[in-house]
């Protein structure tokens, strides 16, 4: 973008000048390591099939990953790519996600639709972007499976009764999916938006829904 070639870069955590994210703030990023939940990839003390996080729940899709810890650090990266659409940082993000997690096992990746209004520019869309970069590092293709069939409000703020309600119905498919599909988020909160477009790509003829997204919140 225009912007971003006339404006000196500055780091999205830190502010200091130079690169958009600079060197000792990704160190600081907390990578997500096992044991974790098989389904929803939550760490804890040991690796178990379910947890008290997904234990009990429809959730749409077989297995959630992310890279990181969606901590302070984590949340400015995430901020400033939204904010100013830098695709360095949507690099920066699938970079981490390439280096931390394995390449999925699906033919295709496709992403969580951005909301009318808040995504009206292309780089704003962090999960569309951050799946265009993770298709170019992985050699997949990427394609628009998943639309919005109503827009929701911001999950942010939401409790989980809430946003589970909030994006119920809120995806529908958008063209016939494959038996398999990797799903690419930014970011993994209650897994609620995630489960949500995953039954839309299951009622797209998808089987097995693996997601995938940049950090997770930790409890
Ligand atoms: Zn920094
Ligand atoms: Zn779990």
């Amino acid at each position: 973008m225009l912007l971003d070639v006339l404006l000196p870069n500055r780091c999205a955590s830190c502010g200091l000048p130079g690169a958009s994210f600079c060197p000792a703030c990704l160190g600081s990023l907390i990578r997500l390591a096992p044991p974790l939940c098989d389904r929803c990839g939550s760490p804890g003390a040991w690796p178990v099939r379910r947890c008290v996080e997904c234990s009990g729940r429809r959730l749409g899709f077989a297995t959630a990953r992310a890279a990181i810890v969606y901590d302070g650090s984590a949340r400015r990266l995430v901020q400033a790519w939204k904010e100013r659409g830098q695709r360095t940082l949507a690099r920066e993000a699938a970079s981490i996600v390439v280096e931390t997690l394995s390449r999925p096992a699906a033919p295709v990746l496709t992403f969580v639709p951005g909301d009318g209004d808040r995504s009206l520019r292309r780089g704003h869309r962090p999960s569309e972007a951050l799946a265009q970069e993770l298709g170019r590092l992985w050699e997949l293709p990427v394609a628009p499976l998943v639309r919005r069939a109503r827009s929701v409000e911001r999950q942010a703020g939401l409790g989980l009764q809430e946003r589970r309600r909030n994006v119920r119905g809120a995806f529908a498919p958008a063209a016939a999916a494959p038996p398999r599909v990797c799903l690419v988020d930014d970011v993994y909160t209650s897994g609620a938006t995630a489960g949500a477009a995953a039954f839309a790509l299951r009622r797209g003829g998808a089987r097995r829904v693996e997601v995938v997204t940049l950090a997770r919140a930790a409890r």
